[in-house]
């Protein structure tokens, strides 16, 4: 039921990032502005008035819940203050029906939810840990949409183990299971990978361009601990302060900047040398099973980052 799910947002988002450059005014929030209690982030959301009193309260429990549930996980991001536009729907099939990212002045979180889903179901749905993962990275080029969306589906499966929102068992599932539909969807989606997330949404090609893209995220996970180095969570957490700030280069090179850094960051040449291989790449990666198991086992490396 999970996959279907899965498989019709992924549908829905035809027309997910055609409007990714919408700015949003922030005289448009006519929203309340709620500190958290870690006093280290601030929410605005628009359209809450458009809930009952108890649905606010749940919507609010929810969204707090998800930004501690990353930031546990990743740190906090670049822009600490979060912006929900929410869309509450009197009718869906599943707790959050689609959501999306809109890069502005401020990014911000559109969601689309069942405004009588209940909070538990809510919490146990991977949407909104995968949009509040793309905020720990820059906008990419549409033709490396496959490194953006593989980085926020492989983060949100993190995000959710450590959080105890799903077991080890389900985490190697869920990471098996949408690795096969990449493999499957490559088949009817021939080309070079970067054309093919160019054309992504024409294309019905999202399982191979999502899972493509966490197949590269488990590769360097991969070389990273066989070169005793720090893990990718390390590397992002880190990121969002050493280099997100500075980095503000031309769309189609932001994907090349962001992997340098992670490259300074871990003393290597693995992300760089990686993206070389697999932005061309016109097969679907083999992952094998030792590869998905071993990103559940304690990780400590004896390097440190600086
Ligand atoms: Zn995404």
């Amino acid at each position: 039921m999970l996959m279907r799910a899965e498989n019709s947002k992924f549908a829905r988002t035809i027309n997910l990032y055609k409007a990714i450059l919408c700015i949003f005014a922030f005289s448009a929030y006519s929203a309340e502005t709620v500190t958290l209690h870690n006093s280290d982030t601030q929410v605005t959301y628009k359209n809450l008035s458009s809930l009952s009193v108890s649905h606010q309260t749940k919507v609010k429990t929810w969204l707090n819940f998800g930004i501690n549930a990353n930031k546990r996980v990743l740190g906090l991001p670049r822009q600490a203050h979060y912006y929900f536009d929410l869309n509450p729907r009197y009718f869906a099939t599943e707790p959050v029906p689609w959501a999306r990212i809109h890069r502005g002045v401020f990014d911000t979180v559109e969601l689309h939810f069942y405004r009588y889903a209940s909070l538990t179901s809510l919490k146990r749905d991977w949407t909104l840990y995968h949009e509040l993962s793309h905020l720990y990275h820059p906008l990419f080029d549409y033709k490396d949409f496959w490194l953006a969306e593989g980085l926020a589906t492989y983060l949100q499966n993190r995000v959710m183990l450590h959080n105890q929102l799903i077991s080890r068992d389900e985490f190697i599932h869920r990471i098996s299971a949408g690795l096969q539909r990449g493999k499957l969807n490559t088949k009817q989606n021939k080309g070079q990978l970067n054309s093919v997330s160019e054309n992504m949404w024409q294309r019905n090609a999202y399982q191979r361009v999502y899972w493509t893209g966490v197949a590269f995220f488990i590769e360097a996970e991969s070389q990273l601990k066989a070169q005793d180095k720090p893990d990718l969570v390390s590397l992002i957490r880190q990121y969002q302060m050493c280099c997100r700030e500075n980095e503000q280069y031309a769309s189609d090179q932001q994907a090349k900047q962001f992997l340098q850094s992670l490259d300074r960051l871990s003393r290597s040449g693995i992300f760089s040398s990686l993206y070389r291989r697999y932005q061309t790449r016109e097969d679907f990666p083999v992952i094998s099973k030792s590869q998905i198991a071993s990103l559940i086992t304690p990780f400590t490396p004896k390097s440190q980052l600086q």
